[in-house]
């Protein structure tokens, strides 16, 4: 029983792991500001969640990284606002190895 728990852990993200990475897109942008259905600000969730989460935290720390990135190249290459194809890859391998 014990090493069926274990081995769950790690194949399976907890549900509020799952929940939390539904809504990071938009938590990193600024942009949450809905509420779940408990009248709790999602915002707010997502920081508790990653205040105790190191794996969320460090999948947050990457989509701020990136969210740098873009940001440069657009200063950098200011008629292209648009992610780069390469931009989007890394972000889906992220997004799917965690
Ligand atoms: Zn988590």
């Amino acid at each position: 029983m014990q090493q069926n728990l274990s081995h769950n852990a790690q194949t399976a993200l907890p549900s509020d792991c799952l929940r939390t990475r539904t809504h990071l897109h938009a938590f990193v942008d600024g942009e949450l500001t809905a509420h779940d259905d408990a009248g709790q600000p999602l915002a707010v969730m997502v920081a508790a969640h990653l205040g105790s989460c190191e794996r969320c935290a460090r999948l947050e720390r990457q989509l701020h990284a990136m969210r740098a990135a873009l940001r440069a190249t657009g200063r950098r290459e200011r008629s292209v606002v648009r992610a780069t194809p390469s931009l989007r890859a890394r972000a889906a391998a992220i997004l799917s190895s965690h």
